[in-house]
């Protein structure tokens, strides 16, 4: 007779009883384990019975950077942990954190920071459906997305992964949650895991707590690297095992952040044994370890045969991580639907996105007089000029996790970027560049200067011109900055353009950066575009006025960087710009 847990018509949780019946202690040990993708050999899978592999920070298989060389990728891993002694299909996660921003040719949807300026929850959701399909269309059941933190300082690297300042915006944007893992029925129970079909994905509120509300269902929760009262969340039994499990009902299984345990430095000198009994204990359920696993097996193994670990929590933690795989299907569906591939990029996800840059514009300034507004833009012009490193460049229109990781440095370049003769690949996407040549007349000529100077007015004539400039792309710590002035001179770009001709600055930026009051009065216009991602036309749309802009400050707008962090509710608020600001054509001035 069939096995209750190979049973698809069985009740979840018999087939989770079932199995776990079944399972010897290495066995338990290998589903609480993830493991990048570089050391996950057949064998390792197989022998180990591993839980999961990541790719971390979007880093590329070196076999082929399409959907299709992942979803062979990822298949030949599946394969691998299928043929274990129990045949437990693994999951394969990535940070899929603004479209599947480690595949070519995906669609680059806007970061967090844009979804939070357009205030539309049913926006996000559309997106998660989109990137659900993306993802899986190479072979990915599992996104390290959304990430909720609540951005209180622009000087933080991963500002421009959060979606506010404001807890209401980021709880209204968390609606991505059910696109990528599908809508739950009304009456699906609150905190259980919740994945529709095989379009949908299983997503990861990150990093918890201090990070904003989540969406009942969200199959995952990842550990922050940060400390409550002194303790490590990765080490607080109250917060990941009294209030999120207890407290809150969540049913499915928390995740380590990379190399969380490893972080466990309390009490000074602890060793990793140490580390894992505490994270272990205190409510983490799967481990991204992500290469040392042998000492990571070896270690709880330990634990447990001593009593130091209970076995009633491994059975937990790995109850949970079962409950999350039968939830997604990966036992009946576990490899990938190629009728997926030429869903990645197609004209509808781009068009999806292409909306969602249009309402994420933020317009800070429109003319030098309220009553004589420079926007929208004439298309009919003679001439325009386009300066700034920005104005034709995916890279930096995407911005960070579009990338990936060169050694332990922590270089970060674009990883679909260059020359296909360099082994890198181009982003498929519209620069602003080019969305302004697609958007003008046929009489209009489009200049493009990157790097402008006084020559570039000999030729002097220009109807106005569009600067596009803004930060280089950086995650994580290496986005830490504590200047916040526009990079690479865009600001003298700005002044130099704006000092000859009517002159629109667009700002391509993580976040709000410096802006000078002489800057502020030279410019006709200013733009915040956030990272809008590959589809540049967005902006074209809008500025050249067949859209209005509807995008409001997600964030506050900081006078200078002496006065962070600034607190909407302090008595001395006293921003650039405030939350909600954001002009139109319509009105002069609106505030939300
Ligand atoms: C980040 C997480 C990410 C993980 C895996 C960590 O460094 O903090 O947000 O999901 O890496 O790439």
């Amino acid at each position: 007779m069939e096995s209750i847990y190979r049973n698809p018509n069985a009740h979840v949780e018999d087939r989770i009883k079932d199995l776990l019946s079944r399972m010897t202690l290495k066995e338990k040990i290998g589903q609480m384990t993830q493991i990048e993708r570089g050391v996950a050999t057949p064998s390792v899978l197989k022998d180990l019975s591993i839980g999961s592999i990541l790719s971390s920070g979007g880093s590329m298989p070196s076999v082929n950077a399409l959907s299709a060389g992942w979803a062979d990728m990822v298949d030949g891993f599946q394969k691998a942990a299928l043929a274990s002694r129990l045949g437990i299909p693994l999951i394969y996660g990535i940070d899929a954190v603004h479209g599947n921003n480690s595949v070519y040719g995906a669609t680059i949807f806007p970061h967090n920071v844009n979804l939070g300026a357009t205030r539309d929850g049913d926006l996000a959701r559309r997106i998660g459906v989109a990137t659900a399909l993306e993802v899986r269309a190479s072979g990915i059941h599992y996104t390290f997305a959304p990430c909720v933190a609540v951005g209180k300082d622009p000087r933080w690297g991963r500002y421009y992964e959060s979606y506010s300042e404001d807890t209401e915006i980021v709880r209204k944007m968390t609606s991505i949650v059910s696109g990528l893992q599908g809508r739950p029925p009304k009456e699906h129970p609150k905190g259980y895991p919740y994945v529709a079909g095989r379009n949908n994905v299983i997503a990861c509120a990150k990093h918890f707590v201090g990070d904003g509300g989540t969406e009942r269902g969200v199959c995952t929760i990842m550990a922050s690297y940060s400390s409550w009262n002194g303790r490590k969340l990765h080490a607080d039994h109250f917060l990941l095992t009294e209030v999120l499990k207890n407290k809150l009902g969540f049913k499915g299984f928390v995740i380590s952040d990379w190399e969380g345990l490893d972080r466990l430095s309390q009490p000074h000198g602890s060793n990793y044994r140490y580390c894992i009994s505490t994270a272990v204990n205190a409510g983490i359920d799967m481990v991204m370890v992500p290469h040392r696993f042998d000492q990571f097996f070896e270690d709880l193994t330990y634990l447990v045969e001593s009593g130091k670990v209970p076995m009633s929590r491994i059975d937990d933690a790995v109850e949970r991580i079962l409950r999350v795989k039968f939830v997604a299907g990966l036992f009946e569906y576990p490899f990938s639907d190629k009728s997926l591939l030429n869903i990645v990029g197609c004209k509808l996800h781009r068009e999806l996105a292409r909306e969602a840059v249009r309402k994420s514009l933020v317009l800070l300034k429109n003319g030098k007089k309220p009553e004589k507004p420079f926007l929208p833009l004439d298309r009919n012009a003679k001439r325009i000029l386009v300066v700034g490193t920005h104005a034709d460049d995916l890279g930096y229109q995407c911005g960070g996790w579009t990338k990936t990781w060169f050694g332990m440095s922590g270089k970060i370049t674009i990883a679909p970027y260059f020359n296909l003769s360099q082994n890198y690949y181009f982003i498929p996407g519209t620069t602003i560049l080019e969305a302004v040549k697609e958007a003008v007349g046929d009489e209009t000529e489009v200049i493009y200067e990157k790097y402008p100077s006084p020559d570039t007015f000999v030729a002097g004539d220009f109807s106005f011109a569009i600067a596009a400039v803004g930060e280089e792309p950086y995650a994580e710590t290496l986005g830490d900055n504590s200047e916040l002035i526009i990079p690479l001179n865009g600001g003298d770009v700005i002044s130099l353009v704006a000092e000859r001709i009517p002159t629109l600055a667009i700002l391509v930026s993580g976040r709000p950066l410096v802006l000078e009051p002489q800057l502020l009065e030279k410019a006709d216009a200013l733009v915040a575009a956030w990272l809008p991602g590959s589809e540049g036309s967005g902006i074209a749309d809008v500025v050249f006025g067949d859209h209005d802009f509807t995008g409001r400050l997600p964030v506050t707008w900081f006078r200078s960087v002496q006065r962070l962090p600034m607190n909407v509710a302090d008595n001395t608020y006293d921003p650039l710009f405030p939350l909600g600001f954001g002009l139109t054509y319509k009105k002069e001035k609106s505030l939300h």
